[in-house]
């Protein structure tokens, strides 16, 4: 996969992309980041990106030549096999992002993720460049640029070949629908706390199945709401039954 970031602050990912998984996941070649100025695509004879919004009111507006031209040139330079691209803007206003909507970006093979920054941008922009809108969170951030760290990561470790173990990010918190089981690893007992028992018992089936019941039980403590949203086996609504009866006779 590739993915192009278009940004006036290159540098925020200089950090991001030279560590960890997301370093090793380039070496791998499992993908190739690839983050660009998009105000050297001005033709402006500042180099402005930005100029006062029609109509009046505080804040700059990103114009729109620079990132029509940028993503035109990043689209052109790609490979033919590799033409199906998704261009997404990070904006508090788009669909809110999940790990269902990283694991859809992972089946394809270029994204380009275009980061905002001031006011916001030329309405231009949203109507005639972008597939998708997406916003991180309920607040609003100074720019872009953190937005797609976010998703360049999430999509990153979801890519075959990215995790040492591809089982991690099976189990992993909101992939299943539920948030993940707690863990625990040596020593056995610390400080007087004690591992629980089924875990050092060896018996695998039984491991998944306490597993499988502590997922069910912090979702239900931490997020009930999504249980809401999620097809139970009659084991599980007998399971969030007998606990709940458990809670209420104290
Ligand atoms: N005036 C805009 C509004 O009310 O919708 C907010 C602009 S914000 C200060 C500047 C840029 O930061 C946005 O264009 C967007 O790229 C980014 N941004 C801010 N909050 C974000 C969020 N929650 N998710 C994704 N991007 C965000």
């Amino acid at each position: 996969m590739k993915i192009s970031i278009l940004t006036l602050f290159p540098e925020m990912f200089h950090g991001v992309f030279s560590q960890s998984i997301l370093k090793q996941a380039q070496e791998k070649k499992v993908v190739d980041y690839q983050v660009i100025n998009f105000r050297e695509f001005s033709e402006d004879r500042h180099q402005r990106v930005d100029d006062y919004p029609y109509g009046g009111g505080g804040g700059m507006v990103l114009t729109p030549q620079p990132i029509f031209d940028a993503v035109d040139s990043v689209k052109n330079n790609m490979n033919d096999d590799c033409k199906k691209t998704r261009v997404i803007l990070l904006c508090p206003q788009g669909e809110p992002y999940s790990q269902k909507k990283a694991e859809e970006l992972s089946q394809e093979d270029h994204l380009i993720l275009i980061c905002g920054h001031y006011e916001g941008y030329d309405e231009r922009i949203r109507e005639h460049v972008i597939t998708d809108e997406i916003s991180i969170g309920d607040y609003v951030l100074t720019g872009g640029e953190i937005g797609a760290m976010v998703i360049a990561d999430s999509v990153t470790r979801l890519l075959p070949g990215a995790l040492g173990n591809a089982q991690s990010s099976i189990t992993d918190s909101h992939s299943t629908g539920l948030l993940e089981y707690p863990h625990y690893t040596r020593p056995a007992e610390f400080r007087g706390l004690k591992v629980p028992d089924i875990l050092l018992s060896g018996h695998h089936k039984r491991i998944d199945e306490w597993r499988h019941e502590q997922a069910l039980k912090r979702t239900y403590d931490r997020r009930p709401d999504m249980l809401e949203k999620q097809e139970l086996s009659k084991n599980d609504k007998d399971y969030l039954q007998k606990m709940k009866s458990n809670e209420e006779n104290g």
